[in-house]
């Protein structure tokens, strides 16, 4: 820790799924990577209020843990959505929220990112931006944050426990990542050198009626044109607490408050499911070839609030 913590150019490695190929790449350039994966942190243990997950967990590890399908449906199925079962096998949870943007201009050393070179321009504004943001981005990223896992955590109430050269600290999930602003290449609040240790979902009656829906070019081994994680707690018909998080729209996970908003307190039905959609999608905007996103997003968020309201 002392030595990642030292060097700037030094980096954790655990699956390796991500930071190794970005090496093949160039695009990441580490002066040394430190192996973590011989540290004990890849138990999965209950507590009373819900499940704390050791970073060093594989992916396939958690969507398999029998009873977190029914604790937290949402999650495993953004797992069992993610990537291929080889990767999900090699891939840790600490690892996966951390992956870096899939961008192409980000993986293409030829090409300006303000992410990976700052200050070099970014090419995908006026460029190929298909899969880009539509909310959240600045005029020096617009890119999008590719985990699923991240976005199911969102419903949740997660804590990331995160060990420093100073102690300890705990995180919560939906103050981890941050947008680009004028500083696209901070992409979360971890100071160098800091570990995940563990990530910890907190139950409750959203969480078990959570859903993820994810929309993608084709049916598997590919990235989210939008996702949507969406938990609902309804009793005698009315919306007591509501969950919506988003993915593939925005450059963090992305949590709609405005959404939630239009649904606490209100019939579960399907005018209220697209009253929220309409509200989730207030403000997005964008960049020409990613305009469709907008209307995907709004119809993807009102069919997985259909799906958590038991409507669909
Ligand atoms: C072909 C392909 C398809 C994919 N499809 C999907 C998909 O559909 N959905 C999806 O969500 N993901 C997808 N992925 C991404 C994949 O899930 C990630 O690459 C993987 O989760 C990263 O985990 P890892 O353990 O291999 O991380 P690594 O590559 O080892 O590390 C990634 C980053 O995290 C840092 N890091 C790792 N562990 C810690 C820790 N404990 N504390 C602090 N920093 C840490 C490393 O320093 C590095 O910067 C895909 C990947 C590939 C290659
Ligand atoms: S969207 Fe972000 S990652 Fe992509 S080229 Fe622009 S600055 Fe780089």
């Amino acid at each position: 820790m002392a030595t990642v913590a030292a060097d700037p150019r030094a980096k954790y490695v655990a699956g390796g799924t991500n930071v190794v190929d970005l090496m093949k790449e160039y695009v990441e350039q580490p002066s040394l990577l430190v192996d973590i994966t011989a540290l004990p942190l890849r138990a999965i243990t209950h507590s009373s209020d819900g499940v704390r997950i050791g970073a060093l967990a594989t992916m396939s590890e958690v969507a398999d843990h029998p009873e977190l399908a029914a604790l937290f449906p949402a999650v495993v199925q953004a797992l069992l959505l993610s990537a291929s079962p080889q990767l999900r096998n090699m891939a840790t949870i600490g690892g996966n929220v951390m992956q870096r943007t899939r961008c192409a201009y980000f993986r293409d050393v030829s090409q300006p990112c303000n992410k990976r070179a700052p200050g070099s321009g970014c090419a995908a504004l006026r460029g190929v931006n298909r899969q880009h943001a539509v909310v959240g981005g600045s005029e020096q990223c617009i890119c999008t944050h590719p985990s699923d896992l991240a976005v199911a955590l969102l419903t949740t109430d997660a804590i990331v426990h995160v060990q420093g050269r100073t102690g300890e600290r705990r995180i919560p999930f939906d103050r981890f990542h941050v947008l680009p602003g004028a500083m696209p290449q901070r992409e979360t609040v971890l100071e160098r050198g800091e570990l995940i240790t563990a990530i910890q979902l907190l139950k409750s009656p959203v969480t078990k009626s959570s859903y993820y829906l994810k929309l993608r070019d084709r049916a598997s081994y590919e990235f989210a044109l939008v996702s949507v994680a969406a938990g609902l707690d309804v009793a005698g018909g009315t919306v007591r607490a509501a969950r919506v998080a988003l993915g593939g729209v925005a450059p963090t996970p992305w949590r709609s408050h405005e959404a939630e908003t239009a649904l606490v307190g209100q019939p579960a039905n399907a005018a209220t499911f697209a009253a929220a959609a309409q509200a989730a999608t207030r403000g997005m905007r964008g960049y020409g070839e990613n305009d469709f996103k907008v209307a995907l997003t709004r119809r993807a968020v009102a069919r997985a609030l259909a799906h958590a309201g038991g409507i669909a």
